[in-house]
């Protein structure tokens, strides 16, 4: 009788929508909250367990079940609790996947069946609002220490600010929501629930990081930041559809890692720096977590005149890592070189990613993709575009140290 419940529970698992992990996607669950119908993956039952007043999880293929459960999960499933539990998920909201980070994946499994915020709207005002006004823990530029500070969203004056002191009338920086991203980084900031932002700041990117004790306020800062230029694309582009909108809310970085690069004269020896892969930007800094890139290479496409190749030419000299890679561009050959070969073909992948997707109009105006600014500032060789429609370099500014 056990083996033929279970049978019955693996047959369910064979119906379209219980093919992928009802909260992340990833394929093949092989878990089930039996009391919220739903087939998960390991990871997932991982944060089911620990909100056990919503949901009890089993293995499908190494606990026992009953009866009764078996007829629970038959009569739910996966396309059903969709249906039920993210009946009103607003367009902007950010729907993890199993590459996300933990806290991003725990805040949307707790909203959709602990809080039911997908089910009754009203739960959704602390992202929704278009303001939203808190403390947050920010890193000192300068000394690395976390600080509180307060910042303030606005979607009506399309910007998110923050101030030294609770008190303070001018706010330290205005971020334009037109210009942000956000992104959780739990890694490179050394908290599982550190965020972060970029904006542009004398038109070169600049980085913030914060985070909060709260794993719900840091999520719904999150979302709150993603409503707001979700909002402002709709006014910028009336046209556009959500599915077009919605990809543009936010982005997470194609790949980042230490790699070591030369100068432009490709005589210097090789130092090593922290590398950032951003859409169609590489840039790099010399400590993860600085305010400013020291320099930004535009990436575009093959048809644009880029490469990607394998290894370095035969006369480098100077590198201490032996995985070699060269970037072509129409204007020079940036080199640079990893520590292992599984890097150097994770970065590989990441640099063809980009130049075999053919350019859109926008980025040939040097505005990556949209995202707003090419980089500018004195340390980056990269400017906007001539009149021919073609990205146009600063041929005379050296990559910077
Ligand atoms: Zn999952």
């Amino acid at each position: 009788m056990a083996k033929e419940r279970r049978r019955a529970v693996l047959e369910l698992l064979q119906r379209p929508g219980n093919a992928r992990c009802a909260d992340c996607g990833a394929p093949d669950p092989d878990w089930a909250s039996y009391t919220l119908g739903v087939f998960i993956c390991l990871s997932c039952s991982g944060i089911h367990r620990n909100i056990p007043q919503v949901s009890k999880v089993k293995s499908v293929r190494l606990d026992a079940w009953e009866e009764a459960q078996v007829e629970f999960m038959a009569s739910h499933g996966n396309d059903a609790a969709r249906d039920a539990y993210e009946s009103k998920v607003p367009p902007f909201y950010y729907r993890p996947t199993s590459s996300d980070c933990q806290l991003l994946r725990e805040q949307w499994i707790r909203a959709k069946y602990e809080r039911l915020e997908f089910t009754h709207p009203e739960k959704q005002e602390p992202y929704s609002a278009g303001y939203r006004e808190g403390s947050l823990w920010k890193r000192g530029r300068d000394n690395g220490q976390f600080l509180s500070r307060k910042f303030v969203l606005t979607e009506r004056e399309g910007s998110l600010k923050y101030f030294n002191r609770n008190d303070a009338k001018e706010p330290k920086a205005v971020m334009k929501i037109e210009h942000l991203n956000a992104t959780f980084q739990p890694a490179k900031i050394g908290h599982p629930h550190g965020l972060q932002i970029t904006y542009l700041k004398d038109n070169s990117t600049r980085n913030i990081f914060v985070y909060h004790e709260d794993g719900k306020e840091i999520v719904d800062w999150f979302n709150a930041l993603r409503a707001a230029r979700f909002h402002y694309l709709q006014v910028a582009f009336p046209g556009a559809s959500d599915a077009d909108l919605v990809p543009k809310l936010s982005r997470n970085y194609l790949k980042e890692g230490y790699m070591e690069k030369t100068g432009p004269k490709q005589t210097e020896g090789f130092r090593k720096r922290w590398f950032t892969m951003d859409d169609r930007r590489l840039m790099y800094f010399k400590d993860p977590l600085d305010a400013f890139a020291r320099g930004e290479v535009f990436i575009g496409s093959r048809e644009s005149g880029y490469t990607v190749l394998d290894g370095l030419p035969p006369s480098t000299q100077g590198h201490h890592w032996p995985h070699g890679i060269t970037i072509v561009t129409p204007e020079r050959r940036f080199l640079l070189a990893c520590e292992t070969e599984s890097e150097q073909r994770a970065w590989m992948e990441a640099f063809r990613k980009v130049v075999d997707r053919p350019m859109l109009p926008q980025e040939y105006a040097g505005e990556c993709g949209g995202w707003g600014g090419g980089g500018g500032g004195p340390q980056h060789f990269l400017r906007g575009s001539d009149t021919a429609g073609r990205l146009s370099f600063s041929s005379g500014s050296p990559l910077q140290a």
